[in-house]
């Protein structure tokens, strides 16, 4: 049991960490049904729960439901309101923040999380 459970868990990572479109929870359980025919959905989110907790994983909440991210390193999301897809933004040279600023404001900053939205190149060019 314990083997088979940890078999899944690995089949999940590794299924989220071969793609980067950040999916859905349906999305990971339809690839890990190819190879196992009778895992659930419940098990699914329950080993993407371990792994979040594990810190192998990040989850995304882009407002109605949750999206995986097996890209662990400090990086940035781009949400396209178009297609709804979610790219990664290295964060180098992005965004300046003033945490002397915030310093004095009474803010003492220990990360920064950051999610643009707008539309990407794809859907701008019409590609999608
Ligand atoms: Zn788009
Ligand atoms: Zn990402």
């Amino acid at each position: 049991m314990q083997r088979r459970n940890t078999n899944q868990r690995k089949l999940i990572y590794e299924v989220l960490k071969n793609t980067n479109i950040h999916p859905t929870a349906d999305w990971i359980y339809e690839q890990v049904r190819k190879e196992i025919s009778n895992i659930s959905l419940g098990t699914v989110y329950r080993n993407l729960k371990v792994l979040k907790e594990e810190g192998k994983i990040l989850e995304i909440n882009d407002g109605k439901q949750s999206r995986f991210d097996a890209r662990t390193d400090k990086h940035f999301h781009f949400k396209c309101t178009s297609c709804a897809g979610i790219y990664d933004i290295d964060k180098e040279g992005i965004i300046e923040i003033n945490d002397a600023k915030l310093a004095q404001m009474g803010y003492f900053v220990q990360d920064l999380d950051v999610v643009f939205v707008g539309i990407c190149y794809k859907c701008k060019t019409g590609e999608n």
